[in-house]
Order: C-alpha cells, then structure tokens, then sequence
C-alpha cells in the first residue's frame, strides 16, 4: 500500500544512501519534494519515505498572548522577511507570512520581557521594499512612540534592513531604542536564529538606548547579538547567522544570551537624548551606481532629471576620466552627485589623484565615510527636505545621524 502524504508531514527519506528528516512539501512529477531540515529540498520517489510525524496545528490568528503589565510597554511593528515567515507548502520555498501576534505567539520567551502591541505594517520580503513603505513605517513607529511605547522592534527582511533602519534614522528623532531584527534562517529550520535575534531585540528595546539600531547574531554560537548603529550597518554574508557587521565603528552595544544582559558603549546614543519628531518627506527621484572599469558614460543618461545620485566609486572615491563629462552634466542639470566609496572602511578623498580633482572641478560632492547605502538613503531625505543645492550639499557633508563621521575610529 502506497503512503498518502499531507502537506507539512514530517519524513524520513532513503536518499542518495543515507536517509534523511525532512518534511514533505508536495507531489511533482510522481515524485515527492522534501524540505530537509538542511533548509535544501530535494524530490524523492514517494515510496523512499516514511511519516515520522505530523505538522504542529496551524497557528490560530488574533490569538493573544497572555502579558505582563508590570513589564514595559513595546510595540512591535512587522514588515516581512524570513523571521516573519514560513514554508509554502505549495512552492516550498519560504514566505513572509505571519505577523507580529504570531511572532510572539512563536516565540514565548519575549512574554518575560516585556508587554507587547503587535502593528503588521507589511508581510513583504524586503526586497520588495520602498521608500513610500519607509514613510509608512515612520509613521506607524512614530506614533507608537507617542502613545508611549518604551521602544519599537520593526522585524524585517535582511536584505535591505540597512536601507530602512538608515531611513527611519533620518525620518525620526527618537527618545527611545529602535531596533530593527530578522533573521537569515526561516523558524522551520533547525539552525535558525529567529528566537534569539527576537529576544536580543526585545532586550536591547527595553534598555537605556535611545537610537535607530540593528539587533543581530553576533557569533556562530547562540550566545551573543550585536546592537550596531542604523546609518553603520551592513549585511556581510549572504546566509551566516552573524552577517551583520557595524563598519567604521564598533557596535554600540552587545546583549548576552541566554541572560539577556546588554551593554552599551560609550558611544551610545541614550534614552531620552532626544525629543521625539517625525520628518517624514523623501525623495524617492534618487539612484545609487556602483562604478566599474569600462562603464560606458551613456548608462549615465538614465538618470538625467534625477535629484540625486550616489556614486560607489573605487578607492578613495574614483570613477574613470571617460565618465567624467557626463558626470558634469547630470549636475549641470540639477542633479546632485555625491561620491562614496565601494571600499568597506575609510572615507573619499578626491584631492589625491587627477581623476578626483577632475570630478569636484565637474562638481560631484565627497561623502566622507558614508556607506553607499546610508548615504543614498540621506540624499532622498535631505532633498526632500532642502531644496537650496547649496544647504543640500553641506548637509550630504554633515553627520546628522552618526552616518558621516568626522574621525574614523583606529583600526576600523
Ligand atoms: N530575502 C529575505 C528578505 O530580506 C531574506 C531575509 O529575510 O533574511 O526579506
């Protein structure tokens, strides 16, 4: 008699010669396709597999979780991503699907933190981000911090989550902590860093922080997270738990698990530093180009009529002589150019070589230590905020949210 299997039945599968957990995702062409717990699916013949167990019952929505109100009060507003996500049983590949009641739900542990009201924003992967996504998020985070949350966790796809944790440090002063968490690998996975980089997050969102941060796996072990500046952040690895990595600064604080002990450095912006405000405006007419030898200077002319343009250029902040003239007219036509570097560490200087003279005698801006990303991100807010070209371009200058710093710290 031949096995019928359900969607979300876990299997042992003889594969390959070795036999293999998984869980069974669906039938195609009379074969079976399994997610190992590996994160990798495979398709087997059906009659290699056996049910070992079944799927935990789906989890209930509006089901709410029992708080505490004697714990502080945080909000949490979730956009997508993998630790927002489950499989699909149908594709079998992983979707942002439950929000954040289901979080909490998932996830007991933050019951002991802290007493939580759970916004879904989005349910999107975040590459499917935007910057009319980033206003709305602003907006909700914002008013939660009005209505007198102690701090906000925005869960969020790894991806871009250092496109919008640098946004919403420029959309929002904030008097409490901020802090964006996800996770690189989905809850169905043995391996995953959903539950731990949650309850670092609720940790840090409740301590004496008082900025835009991102909360992840420091190490390969489940023993530490990192807090690392919103404007300093970037994903380093495509699928390791500690791709996180703050660049031109140490990470503002750490938290140890499981005690959930966090500590912040001195260069910590604190609670209750500054006032809350919501600047709300972007520009989304902006675009970040990665310079590259032999780029041809007629891919330029895609962003005539831009307000902005970020260049990545190479080494202290360089692009080739060929692309230079049409450089200087985007800017002749109103668009404005800033320089960064696709170095990781250091800042633009345009003052060395031929090629950088050449391009701030054509007008392009340096952009000190910016990384690409934050600095493309600040370029939308300042132009939608300043439209004198010269007030514009001294605050691309300016360190408004630690983006831009005036010293480079030894070693980093
Ligand atoms: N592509 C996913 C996203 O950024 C990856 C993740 O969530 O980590 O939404």
């Amino acid at each position: 008699m031949t096995t019928r299997f359900v969607s979300g039945d876990l299997v042992r599968c003889d594969h390959g010669g070795k036999s293999r957990n998984g869980t069974y995702i669906t039938e195609r062409d009379g074969m079976a396709v399994v997610k190992l717990d590996s994160g990798y699916n495979i398709g087997v013949a059906p009659g290699s597999c056996r049910v070992t167990g079944h799927p935990e019952p789906a989890l209930g929505k509006n089901v709410d979780v029992e708080q505490d109100h004697k714990l502080p009060n945080l909000s949490i507003v979730s956009t997508g991503g993998t630790i927002a996500s489950r499989i699909d049983y149908r594709t079998g590949s992983v979707t942002s699907q439950f929000n954040a009641n289901d979080i909490l739900i998932a996830i007991p542990e933050l019951a002991d933190i802290a007493n939580y009201r759970t916004i879904p924003l989005a349910t999107i992967l975040s590459e499917n981000m935007t910057p009319a996504i980033w206003q709305d998020l602003a907006r909700a985070v914002h008013d939660e911090i009005r209505d007198g949350a102690r701090g906000i966790i925005v869960t969020h796809g790894t991806d871009t989550m250092a496109y919008s944790a640098a946004a919403l440090s420029f959309m929002i002063d904030t008097p409490v902590p901020i802090v964006f968490v996800g996770s690189q690998r989905s809850a169905d996975r043995p391996s995953s860093d959903n539950a731990m980089n949650a309850v670092c997050a609720a940790a840090a969102a409740t301590s004496d922080l008082g900025e835009v941060a991102v909360v992840m796996h420091a190490t390969t072990s489940d023993d530490t997270c990192s807090i690392h500046r919103g404007t300093r952040v970037r994903k380093m690895h495509t699928s390791r738990r500690d791709a996180f990595r703050s660049l031109g600064i140490s990470p503002i604080g750490g938290i140890g698990y499981p005690l959930r002990k966090v500590t912040l450095g001195p260069h910590a912006v604190l609670r209750g530093t500054h006032s809350l405000a919501l600047h709300d405006k972007i520009e989304p007419h902006c675009a970040l180009v990665q310079f590259y030898p032999g780029m041809s200077p007629d891919l330029l002319k895609a962003y005539e009529g831009y307000k902005g343009l970020i260049i990545a250029g190479t080494g202290l902040g360089h692009v080739s002589t060929a692309l230079i003239p049409a450089l200087g007219r985007l800017i002749t036509g109103g668009t404005l150019v800033v320089m960064t570097s696709q170095c990781m560490h250091g800042r633009v200087c345009d003052r060395v070589y031929d090629t950088g003279r050449d391009l701030l005698a054509a007008g392009v801006i340096e952009g000190g230590d910016m990384l690409p990303e934050a600095a493309l991100v600040k370029l939308m807010w300042v132009l939608a905020n300043e439209n004198n070209r010269e007030k514009a371009a001294a605050l691309m200058q300016s360190d408004l949210k630690g983006e831009c710093m005036r010293r480079s710290a030894y070693g980093l």
